[in-house]
């Protein structure tokens, strides 16, 4: 099953339909309990649309995203309230997600109120183990969100999340917006809790430097589309599609590690609108080793074996069935 979201655009006063976005096109995927699994690409590319498909924020129109052998975006909406528990999000601006007028205790013990979890003093005994948990104390419970710095609220905002105690967490950007040394530390913070619960995380962010750290396999989009699919690892040593390759490139360090890759392509220009993609390879524009076929014909996600996929012509020799 393919995933596919086509989003209306509207235009002029008469807010008239006049044509379809593919947000997500052709995405499938699975996540495993206690797994990491990393969706990267630049901005535009659906991402987020993938993230609020999976919270049911927006309903897609097909497709299947599997957890724990569920499928979650076909689950009945009277099955949803359950469903919202057990899967939280944690958001790229954590003072966003938190109200600037209510107490850190009200905030993290929203979610647990909203789902009949626990209320008054029950409610604050477990705010303060949530606070604890995430390496803040308990008395910062009676602060507002504006007495706390950017990686301080990012772990008030993953201790919400973990206040229903869910089973997946769906990380959007989670530290795209942090200092590099704080990001370190809450990625270390959410691989210490994964370990401690079992958590899943899908963790979606621009940057595959970060997304690499935290992954167990990654899932490269472009333009809504998947196209190269494979464990971290071997994704960063030997990238199977030039736009991972171009992503890899552009975290290569000068020296050392970096220059023992072969850095083949490296994508040039902006990426195409996602209202009016290229035909073809939606990356043929950008692509340093475009053929003819490439401008017309659309690349499926070649099977490499070793649950490695490309969507790229250059490995449909090496493609397994
Ligand atoms: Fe480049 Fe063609 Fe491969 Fe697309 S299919 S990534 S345009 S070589
Ligand atoms: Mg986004």
């Amino acid at each position: 099953d393919r995933l596919v979201k086509h989003f209306p655009i509207h235009r002029g006063i008469l807010k008239r339909t006049v044509g379809q976005v593919k947000a997500v096109d052709g995405v499938s995927f699975t996540v495993g309990r206690g797994e990491t699994v990393g969706l990267v690409g630049e901005s535009g590319c659906g991402k987020s649309t993938v993230a609020r498909m999976v919270t049911r924020l927006i309903e897609p129109t097909s497709g299947s995203i599997t957890f724990d052998g569920a499928d979650l975006v076909s689950l009945p909406r009277a099955d949803l309230k359950a469903y919202r528990r057990k899967i939280q999000m944690v958001f790229q601006d954590p003072f966003s997600s938190l109200n600037p007028r209510m107490r850190i205790v009200d905030s993290v013990g929203e979610p647990l109120v909203a789902h009949g979890i626990a209320s008054g003093q029950d409610k604050v005994r477990r705010v303060c183990e949530l606070l604890e948990m995430v390496g803040l104390s308990a008395k910062d419970r009676n602060k507002y969100p504006h007495q706390f710095s950017g990686g301080q609220a990012q772990r008030i905002g993953i201790a919400r999340a973990l206040s229903t105690d869910p089973d997946l967490i769906v990380c959007d950007e989670a530290v795209s917006s942090l200092d590099v040394s704080v990001q370190a530390q809450v990625l270390n913070l959410l691989r210490q809790l994964q370990r401690e619960l079992g958590l899943s995380y899908l963790f979606i962010a621009h940057d595959l430097n970060v997304v690499r750290y935290i992954s167990d396999r990654v899932f490269v989009m472009y333009l809504g589309r998947m196209v190269e699919v494979g464990d971290a690892e071997s994704i960063m040593a030997a990238p199977q599609h030039p736009y991972t390759e171009a992503l890899v490139g552009a975290i290569a360090t000068p020296s050392g590690e970096g220059e023992e890759r072969r850095i083949r392509a490296v994508a040039k220009g902006e990426v195409p609108s996602p209202s009016n993609p290229p035909k073809g390879c939606y990356f043929h524009t950008r692509c340093p080793l475009v053929m003819d076929r490439c401008r017309t014909e659309v690349p499926p996600l070649y099977n490499l074996g070793d649950d490695r996929s490309s969507a790229c012509f250059l490995r449909e020799k090496e493609a397994v069935s």
